[in-house]
């Protein structure tokens, strides 16, 4: 594989921090022949294959709902777009390898053997077209869990070697550094002081004992690094005994995005291990999407039993700090629209949190369409390191912007860095004039510290 990732962690200037475009492209890992990627990737399949996804794949009634909730079909009208599409290897796999009926379908060849061409093929449309939004997932009347699948089906992907060039590489630099951007610990550890001496603020590392534990995501620490400077105004303000960790203060999860289960489990448990070394009760999760599916959701799992402390998304943590009257905010009675971060609230279910936050300060809120449901930005799912797919996003970006636009809000707010860059680059392609705040950039600039 050639080097792609920018080695220069303090130029703040880049759209898109850091993942620059390969001059070669190396989509496929490994030397193997066909058949053993074939092979190798059937048998991830099977051992995926539970109950769940038995029943998702029986289920479909070939409605054609999913389709109009995806949109890399509306913005396309290309079939192959079409989510459940998406899974037809998936099924193919299943029908032949693992369902009831598995040996009928070999015997009369019913389903077709699934080869390497087919596998190269399905790349672009698992990884480079999927955010893995769970949109679909919401409009299915059957109630099969699209996104929970396509992430499921990377697994399979990556044990074969079949990752797209970027997010292979960006993955496995996180894996051997602890972070895909180059934040390392000592990155992370100047940066802290930087912003300490910057914001003239006290930014707690590596605190033996602490109650929270806060984490933070590579894009933050690397191209939005004031966010340590936010973090230590609202936790200090609340008079909170909390600390950052350089042994588990990186949230992305680039395992999860790239589909190597084990790599995903070695990211969280950084964060875990760090957690219960400091006697933490609460562990803090950035403003980062995939960063809350992740931990939230998938934590307990990957530890194999419940975790000894909660996990809470920071938007969460900002709505109970006002309910409790631990945040006093002054207020910002700002024309805003929230764009809801797919992982946190469509998928995570973090979507009353943040209003409750704007309700606090006072804004003025335009929805964009029914919370929670609200378009994708396109750049999910590790979509957004992926240059070849740069076209298609672009266009998926289009239909973000027209709602955006629609609710004639001046403001544009959201709790996701990874969203925040994808309209970042979205802004700068089209030269458009809406930049995304942060909700809790925008908190932490109005506390009433008495
Ligand atoms: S999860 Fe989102 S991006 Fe993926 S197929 Fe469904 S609607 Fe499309
Ligand atoms: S909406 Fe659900 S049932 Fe209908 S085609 Fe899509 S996956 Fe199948």
């Amino acid at each position: 594989m050639s080097e792609i990732v920018d080695n220069n962690p303090l130029d703040l200037t880049g759209t898109r921090i850091s993942v620059q475009k390969p001059e070669v492209r190396y989509d496929v890992q490994g030397e193997m022949p066909d058949e053993e990627r074939v092979r190798i990737a059937m048998r991830s399949f099977v051992k995926d294959f539970g109950a769940h996804s038995a029943i998702y794949m029986e289920s479909c009634i070939h409605c054609g709902m999913c389709a109009e909730a995806c949109h890399y079909y509306v913005q396309t009208g290309d079939p192959k777009y079409t989510p459940i599409w998406k899974l037809e290897l998936f099924k193919q796999a299943y029908k032949r390898e693992a369902g009831p009926f598995a040996f009928v379908y070999r015997l009369f060849d019913l389903k077709s053997a699934v080869t390497a061409q087919q596998l190269q093929q399905w790349q672009e449309l698992i990884y480079d077209s999927c955010t893995m939004c769970g949109r679909c997932t919401m409009i299915c009347p059957m109630g099969i869990d699209i996104a929970a699948l396509v992430s499921q089906a990377r697994h399979a992907m990556f044990e074969a070697g079949l990752v797209p060039h970027e997010l292979w590489a960006v993955a496995e630099r996180a894996e051997r550094e602890g972070s895909p951007l180059g934040a390392t610990a000592s990155t992370f550890a100047d940066r802290c002081e930087w912003m300490a001496d910057e914001h003239e603020v006290e930014v707690p590392v590596d605190k033996e004992r602490a109650d929270v534990l806060v984490t933070i995501s590579s894009i933050e620490i690397m191209k939005y690094p004031n966010t340590i400077a936010d973090f230590a105004k609202v936790l200090n303000h609340m008079g909170v005994d909390w600390t950052f960790r350089t042994d588990g203060y990186e949230a992305t999860n680039f395992g999860l995005l790239s589909g190597n289960a084990a790599w995903q489990k070695d990211m969280s448990m950084k964060m875990i291990k760090a957690a219960i070394a400091c006697g933490a009760k609460t562990l803090i999760l950035p403003e980062c999407g995939h960063a809350y599916g992740a931990l939230r959701w998938q934590g307990a799992n990957l530890y194999g039993k419940p975790l000894p402390f909660e996990v809470l998304h920071i938007s969460e943590y900002l709505a109970r700090g006002i309910k409790e009257g631990k945040i006093r905010l002054r207020q910002w009675p700002e024309s805003v629209t929230f764009h809801d971060p797919c992982q946190v609230s469509r998928r995570g279910g973090a979507t009353a949190a943040p209003r409750e936050v704007m309700r606090a300060l006072g804004v003025k809120l335009t929805e964009m369409g029914e919370p929670g449901l609200n378009w994708c930005c396109g750049g999910g799912g590790g979509v957004v390191t992926i240059h070849r797919a740069d076209e298609l996003r672009y266009k998926t970006f289009e239909l973000k912007m027209k709602q955006v636009e629609a609710t004639k809000a001046e403001h544009l707010v959201s709790s996701c860095s990874n969203c925040r860059q994808t309209f970042d680059d979205g802004q700068a392609h089209f030269q458009w004039d809406k930049t995304m705040e942060s909700l809790l950039e925008i908190v932490a600039a109005n506390l009433i510290n008495t």
